[in-house]
C-alpha cells in the first residue's frame, strides 16, 4: 500500500480555492494569479486586461477602481510576465530555504505565532466549556422556573419575565458558542495550510515551474502597491502572502546564524 499523496483535507480545501479562484477572462485567457491580486490601496482586486489585441508579455493588471483614470484609484499598473518572475523568484528561494533549513523555518513561524496562539486557543476552549455547560443550566432553571410556576409558586407575569431573561441570555451564549467553535475549526484548519504549503514548496522544486495549482496552494493574495518613481526608477512594490505563513522576511546570512544558535538553544533545553 502506497501512502496518499495529499491527505483528504488538504485535496478538499485545493479544490474549494480553485473553484473560487479561477476565472477566465472575456477573451478567455487567465492567468496563473486570477483571483489573487489586490490593491493595498483601496482593497479590489486587479483585474487581468488581456484583450487579443495585446501580445502576450503586454498582458497587464490594475486596480478595478482605475477605470482608465476616471476612478477613484491609481492604476497599481504590473505586466503579468513581470509579476510571473517576482513570485516564481519569491517561491524558488522560499523553497531553497525551507529544503535547507526547514526545522529553522518552522521555528521561525512558531515564534511569529504559536505562542499567543497557544494561549489564546486554550482561553477558547476554557470559554467554549464554560458557555456550553451554562447554557445547559439555564435550561434546568427555565423548567424548574415552570414548576414552579404550574405549582403557583410564581405568577404567571413572573415566569414570563424571568424566562425571558434567561431565554436571551442562553441565546447571546448560543451565538459565542457557535463563533468560538468556528475560530477553533479556523485553527484546525491552519495545520492543514502549514502541510500544505510545506508539499507545494517540495513540489515547486522538482518541477520548477508554477502551475495555476501550486499558486493557488501556495500563495493566499498578492499586493501589487502603485509604481514609485521617487529614486528615478520604477519600481513596483509587491507583497505576497504565503498560505499558513503570511508575507515572509527570509533571514540575512547573520540573521540565519543567530536564528540557528536560537533555535539550538531552545532544541537542547526541550530534549535535556
Ligand atoms: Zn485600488
Amino acid at each position: 500500500m502506497q501512502e496518499p499523496i495529499i491527505d483528504e483535507n488538504t485535496w478538499l480545501r485545493v479544490q474549494e480555492l480553485r473553484k473560487n479562484k479561477r476565472r477566465n477572462t472575456k477573451t478567455g485567457k487567465t492567468s496563473l494569479f486570477s483571483g489573487l491580486t489586490f490593491c493595498p490601496d483601496c482593497g479590489a482586486k486587479l483585474h487581468f486586461c488581456a484583450a487579443k489585441s495585446l501580445k502576450p508579455n503586454q498582458e497587464f493588471y490594475r486596480c478595478a477602481n482605475y477605470k482608465d483614470g476616471r476612478g477613484s484609484c491609481k492604476i497599481h499598473y504590473i505586466r503579468n510576465v513581470v509579476l510571473e518572475q517576482i513570485v516564481q523568484t519569491a517561491v524558488s528561494d522560499l523553497a531553497d530555504f525551507v529544503r535547507n533549513y526547514e526545522a529553522v523555518f518552522l521555528y521561525m513561524l512558531s515564534r511569529k505565532t504559536e505562542n499567543e496562539k497557544k494561549a489564546e486557543l486554550l482561553a477558547m476552549r476554557q470559554r467554549l466549556t464554560a458557555a456550553q455547560s451554562r447554557i445547559t443550566e439555564i435550561d434546568r432553571v427555565i423548567s424548574r422556573l415552570y414548576e414552579d410556576n404550574i405549582l403557583g409558586k410564581i405568577s404567571d407575569e413572573r415566569f414570563a419575565k424571568m424566562s425571558s431573561t434567561y431565554e436571551a441570555e442562553q441565546k447571546a451564549l448560543e451565538a459565542e458558542v457557535a463563533e468560538i467553535e468556528q475560530k477553533l475549526r479556523d485553527a484546525d484548519k491552519a495545520c492543514v495550510d502549514l502541510r500544505m504549503l510545506l508539499k507545494g514548496l517540495r513540489d515547486y522544486t522538482e518541477v520548477k515551474e508554477l502551475t495555476p495549482e501550486l499558486v493557488n496552494t501556495l500563495i493566499r493574495r498578492i499586493e501589487v502597491h502603485n509604481s514609485d518613481r521617487s529614486s528615478g526608477k520604477i519600481t513596483v512594490k509587491v507583497d505576497i502572502y504565503f498560505t499558513a505563513a503570511g508575507m515572509i522576511d527570509l533571514p540575512t546570512e547573520k540573521e540565519l546564524e543567530k536564528l540557528i544558535s536560537e533555535f539550538q538553544k531552545e532544541h537542547s533545553k526541550a530534549t535535556a
